[in-house]
């Protein structure tokens, strides 16, 4: 059985084709940049109705994989940007119908967690996804994932993108912030915001900037940043394994390709004697390959919709969509 999947929820166009075993045979993406500034969701959706014709060739080039031999099509249905997730879902329907194929709606958050369990082969973890626009920790019960604690205000990547655009740096800010912070020195005192499972980073948006107007320097900044918001990560991902009494970790995310948050969420794991795991960063960041695998998972479940029932939905909560596939 050999899927294909669409993802464009946010900057990133991607297609991937995926194998029964999960393997990647395919993987093809393309990352919308602004000139300046963060993401213009109209700008990207432009960029992914450009680039989408071609990533499904090469997609399908790359894996050496024939229409015929696919059996179903996934999409990413949300959660995401409207203009964005409206390109993938309609060059998915096309494609659906085109070569009469299943259409398989994938919740992107529950993607995340599907590849990193498949690649990690670890059976039931609990997932810090910390990428742009999201940072939840979650786990799975009674038949869904559930988010047990969030952002309260902005995600991590949009918080990192956001304070070195405002330090003079340029989008996207997260591994920018992760090559400075290899040259700080000193430690700065800023906001460390846990509300139980949740966090917020908008207090320390606000200090980081006051402490550059006073002259911090931008490394001492990026170190300070990292070292606290990533504790704050790390401790609600604790937080969530010892309530749920979960014994493994897994990571997805953008800024789950950051090695110092790899680092500390792997030293507070294995603190407890539990596994954790980061799938490589081609498959952290948002990919076509984690839609098509959890849209393989969806279908063989017998999950599946019409095409005049497949609008996006923007603001689809992890916690709304059932898992059938894991139900024993
Ligand atoms: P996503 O929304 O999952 O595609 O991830 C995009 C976000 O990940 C952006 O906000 C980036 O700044 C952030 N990001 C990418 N690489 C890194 C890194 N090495 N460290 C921290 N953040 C990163
Ligand atoms: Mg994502």
């Amino acid at each position: 059985m050999v899927v294909l999947g669409i993802e464009s929820t946010a900057h990133t166009a991607s297609v991937g084709i995926v194998s029964e075993n999960a393997e990647v045979l395919g993987l093809a993406s393309d990352m919308y940049k602004p000139a300046s500034g963060g993401i213009h969701p109209r700008e990207a959706a432009n960029h992914h109705v450009e680039v989408f014709p071609s990533l499904v060739e090469r997609a399908l080039a790359s894996a050496k994989v024939n229409p015929r031999d696919l059996e179903a099509i996934a999409f990413a249905q949300g959660p995401g940007l409207g203009p964005c997730l409206r390109t993938g879902a309609t060059v998915a329907r096309t494609l659906s119908l085109l070569w009469h194929r299943p259409l398989v709606p994938v919740n992107h958050c529950v993607a995340h967690i599907e590849i990193a369990r498949v690649l990690s082969g670890l059976d039931d973890p609990v997932l810090l996804y910390a990428s742009g626009g999201n940072t939840q920790v979650i786990a799975h019960g009674s038949g869904r994932y559930r988010v047990l604690g969030e952002t309260l205000d902005v995600g991590i990547g949009n918080f990192l993108d956001k304070l070195w655009i405002s330090l003079g740096g340029q989008f996207p800010g997260g591994p920018a912030i992760e090559r400075a912070a290899l040259e700080g020195i000193d430690l700065l005192p800023l906001p460390y915001s846990v509300h139980g499972m949740d966090v917020a980073f908008s207090g320390m948006l606000t200090a980081s900037q006051v402490l550059h107007a006073r002259g911090a320097s931008r490394e001492n900044l990026a170190y300070s940043v990292e070292v606290t918001a990533y504790s704050m990560l790390t401790e609600i991902t604790e937080r969530a394994l010892a309530h749920r009494k979960k014994e493994a970790v897994v990571l997805g995310g953008g800024v789950a390709c950051n090695e110092r948050l790899r680092t500390m969420v792997g030293a507070m794991a294995e603190s407890w004697g539990h596994p954790s795991f980061a799938p490589p960063k081609a498959l952290c960041v948002d990919n076509g390959a984690m839609i098509a695998w959890t849209g393989l998972l969806a279908w063989r479940a017998g999950v599946t919709i019409p095409v005049s029932a497949s609008e996006v939905q923007p603001r689809q909560r992890t916690d709304l969509v059932l898992t059938p596939w894991r139900n024993g």
